[in-house]
């Protein structure tokens, strides 16, 4: 009895085997055609945002912090991560927008506080959701150029890098009748050349002195306020993010946002769009 059972068990095991080794290359074969049949620009753009992740925590910011002072000095009023210091206000600037899943959100909590902000807001994305970016428009927040799809700008050439903004500045246009005059430059990458050509073409480009570090790790609440508050001083410019990758999950970027403005208004500060911290309007030319 329990020899047919095991020799049942081995005649089963083999089966069970046997199919295992055709379905899954089967499997592996269908789902690798289906995506390749499916991937669509949206997925790219959110596989790059995604690598972005990846790609920061390897970064070194001391090393972007050095370049970011170079650059300043160089460019005054064209490069910037920061404003007056004289002014207890400070801007709050939201990248990668915009998102269904997390822009609509952080849009009602600053509603709720009437904090009007910066989103930058990413060409393809934009086109995806325009209805979005009308709001943000509407909502007394001022829109930026984040590129058309999060390309690192430094890798680019300088037809490439012209094409990521004129496209987005098009896109923009089209939908809020203005041409952005602040530029993020995703991951804050950008070469003195490009800021040249900025200078050149009355952009602004803005990076920021206080990182939320809400890209890495899906971060709680608690710690996107501590990142926060680490290095938060009169003027300062806020990285935070109101989209991502499919699998980033912003929730603790946007649970922290009341309790960041109540703390930081019982302090004294007040919450400015870039155009009312840095003295110049949002849009280059006339509306
Ligand atoms: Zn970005």
């Amino acid at each position: 009895m329990a020899l047919d059972r095991a020799s049942n068990f081995k005649k089963y095991s083999c089966l069970v085997l046997l199919a295992t080794a055709i379905l899954i290359p089967l499997q592996l074969c269908n789902s690798g055609s289906a995506a390749a049949a499916s991937v669509s620009y949206q997925a790219k753009i959110e596989a790059e945002m995604d690598e972005k992740t990846k790609k920061k925590e390897k970064s070194k910011p001391r090393k972007a912090d050095m370049s970011w002072t170079k650059l300043q000095k160089q460019f005054p009023g064209t490069f910037v991560i920061n404003g007056p210091r004289n002014k207890k206000r400070v801007a709050l600037t939201f990248d990668d927008a915009p998102d269904s899943r997390f822009t609509p959100a952080v849009l009602d909590v600053l509603a709720k506080y009437d904090v009007c902000a910066t989103f930058f807001v990413v060409g393809s994305r934009a086109a995806q959701k325009p209805e979005l970016v009308r709001r943000m428009n509407r909502e007394c927040h001022a829109v930026g150029n984040h590129s058309y799809n999060h390309a690192v700008m430094s890798k680019l050439s300088k037809e490439d890098f012209r094409k990521q903004i004129s496209r987005t500045d098009a896109i923009i246009h089209g939908i809020i009748g203005y041409h952005p005059r602040y530029i993020r430059p995703p991951y804050g990458e950008i070469l003195p050349s490009q800021v040249a050509w900025a200078k050149k073409n009355e952009f602004v480009v803005v990076n920021w002195d206080v990182d939320s570090v809400d890209w890495r790790n899906n971060p709680s609440t608690e710690t996107v306020l501590r990142n926060i508050r680490r290095t938060l001083q009169p003027g300062s410019i806020i990285l935070q993010h109101a989209g991502g990758g499919s699998s980033q999950d912003l929730s603790g970027t946007v649970n922290a946002l009341p309790r960041l403005i109540s703390s930081l208004r019982q302090k004294g500060y007040e919450f400015v769009t870039l155009p009312e911290l840095l003295g110049k309007t949002a849009y280059k030319n006339q509306k």
